[in-house]
């Protein structure tokens, strides 16, 4: 096992995309093969973009003496995170600036920083990872190291750690996926929104993850921000993803993609979605493509409208204004007509269960109960009926993490 070292990273930007410069990326890109093969070049080139903060420290892991695991030879409490997200990284923060003597190490499984910021947010999106240049400034004070490519309870368990350091602070982000718990689930074509995430943005875990593109219809069950990141990435026309930093396979694979509607399904109504209006106007306004919200599903919304706090009522005016087409120019109503795909914004629908293609191994389709909304405010329910409804569909992903 060995933890990658760089040292004086910079990077150029070539046609909206990232490109390594240096002599020393060359070096970690001949370490990142020899020790990770199954990485490809480009993908180990987009890990190491902004990683500046790596550069003063080499850590090899394998020599650290276990007796001796705190990396910090100085007096001092010391101080050891487990896991470099935001969680990890806020900590370190706080760490360093309350007490002047004290040393904090970041571990992390992953050969690179910034947890989900690297590998969740959208790369469509980049002014939220801007939050890596603040994590880059805790990680070049000099009581803060961060050592990568240990996996904590398999390289290195808790306990020895508790024995090398004062504290042992625990940040290692949601790791597993959360089970609907319907049939079918396991068939070929369901894809949790992690492993999805991951691949389109080089996650090595989920580097060959080859989600099923051949396809003309998506189902993205969860109706938050990560499913409509996974919307946008599968409707946006290649042309705009080519200016972002999205890795380069995945860019290829939907390039050929054949996905035309993508339904964002959600078992509560239009005053629940979780989503937020910046993210919904990307997908109203996004070229090529045309938002389609049903309008029975807006029954006594506009009365309620009034009660409600501002950004409720924001992303709510927004859905009304779509779903009843009012105050559209003229040039805008041609744009919709003219839209080759289609986001589909389902309300009160929950999955009930996964249709198996005639082999019983693929995903055919998607069944759905048709609910209706019990209770009021914070405490609103959503209530299955006998109503049942069926997408045909080639893709399923589902956004639940626990
Ligand atoms: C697709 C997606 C898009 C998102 N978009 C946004 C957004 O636009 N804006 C926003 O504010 N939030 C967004 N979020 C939410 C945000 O990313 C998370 O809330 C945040 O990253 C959580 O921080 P964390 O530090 O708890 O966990 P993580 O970011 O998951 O970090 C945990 C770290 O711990 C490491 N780790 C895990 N297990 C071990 C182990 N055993 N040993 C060592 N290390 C370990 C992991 O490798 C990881 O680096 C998004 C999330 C997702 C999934």
């Amino acid at each position: 096992m060995i933890c990658l070292s760089y040292s004086d990273y910079s990077h150029s930007q070539s046609n909206g995309r990232y490109r390594p410069i240096s002599t020393d990326c060359f070096l970690l890109e001949f370490i990142s093969l020899i020790f990770y093969p199954t990485y490809d070049l480009q993908v180990m080139s987009q890990y190491t973009h902004n990683c500046r903060l790596l550069a003063r420290r080499c850590h090899q892991w394998h020599h650290v003496q276990r007796p001796y695991l705190s990396t910090c030879s100085q007096t001092g409490p010391k101080v050891c995170i487990i896991g470099s997200g935001p969680a990890g990284f806020y900590t370190a923060q706080q760490i360093l600036k309350g007490n002047p003597s004290i040393h904090v190490d970041i571990l992390d499984r992953l050969p690179l920083p910034y947890g989900l910021v690297r590998f969740g947010v959208a790369p469509d999106h980049p002014e939220v990872k801007n939050v890596i240049n603040t994590f880059a400034a805790t990680a070049e004070n000099e009581r803060c190291s961060f050592v990568g490519n240990v996996s904590v309870g398999k390289d290195v368990s808790i306990h020895e750690l508790q024995q090398a350091y004062n504290v042992v602070v625990l940040s290692y982000g949601a790791e597993a996926d959360r089970e609907l718990g319907i049939p079918g689930e396991g068939l070929v074509g369901v894809e949790s929104a992690r492993s999805f995430v991951g691949w389109y943005n080089g996650l090595p875990e989920h580097r060959h993850l080859q989600p099923n593109l051949n396809t003309e219809v998506a189902v993205v069950i969860g109706q938050g921000n990560v499913a409509l990141d996974i919307a946008r990435i599968l409707l946006t026309p290649i042309r705009l993803l080519q200016e972002t930093d999205i890795t380069e396979y995945a860019l290829e694979a939907l390039t050929r993609s054949k996905i035309r509607r993508v339904h964002v399904v959600g078992r509560r109504g239009p005053l629940q979605a979780a989503f937020t209006i910046k993210e919904l106007r990307e997908m109203v306004t996004m070229p090529d493509c045309r938002t389609v919200f049903t309008a029975e599903d807006f029954s006594g919304v506009e009365e309620a409208l009034a009660g409600i706090p501002r950004p409720r009522k924001r992303l709510t005016e927004l859905m009304l204004k779509s779903v009843t087409g009012r105050g559209q120019t003229e040039q805008e109503v041609q744009r919709l007509a003219d839209a080759s795909r289609e986001f589909y914004v389902k309300f009160l629908r929950s999955p009930i269960q996964v249709l198996p293609s005639a082999d019983g191994k693929r995903l055919r389709a998607l069944e759905l109960a048709v609910n209706v909304l019990e209770g009021s405010g914070k405490s609103v329910r959503a209530r299955s009926t006998d109503d049942r409804e069926v997408i045909d569909c080639g893709l399923v992903s589902t956004v639940a993490a626990g």
